[in-house]
């Protein structure tokens, strides 16, 4: 069991992950954008953190760029649908070369989610 941070300004994307990761035997937090999602990672040890990355105030890539500061060793998954000039894979590309153990395109697969949290909490590089 993992103590899992949910980053995602989309409720529904929120409440969802939120149930998937509780069915699978995690705790789970969530946080509606990315500066409300920092404040959470000051107050609690997470052990992975799944984020969005097109969000309001503090946005995804700026969460992982904080977030490797804040502690080199957290273990961080993004998920992005792009946006009306932000292409999904070239947002992916970028967070994967900003050092995200995983990333995965939006509308989310569920078993690619679930393998990608598993590798990522089993130390799968
Ligand atoms: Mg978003």
């Amino acid at each position: 069991m993992a103590h899992i941070l949910v980053i995602d300004d989309a409720p529904h994307i929120c409440t969802v992950l939120t149930k998937f990761l509780l069915i699978e035997g995690h705790s789970v937090d969530s946080a509606e954008n990315g500066a409300a999602g920092l404040k959470l990672f000051d107050l609690n040890h997470y052990d992975l953190v799944i984020t969005d990355v097109v969000m309001p105030k503090i946005d995804g890539l700026e969460v992982l760029t904080a977030l490797k500061q804040k502690a080199a060793t957290v273990r961080i998954i993004v998920m992005s649908g792009g946006a009306a000039r932000l292409d999904t894979q070239l947002l992916l590309r970028t967070a994967q070369a900003m050092g995200a153990d995983r990333v995965l395109p939006k509308p989310l697969d569920f078993w690619k989610l679930q393998i990608a949290v598993k590798e990522v909490l089993a130390g799968v590089q």
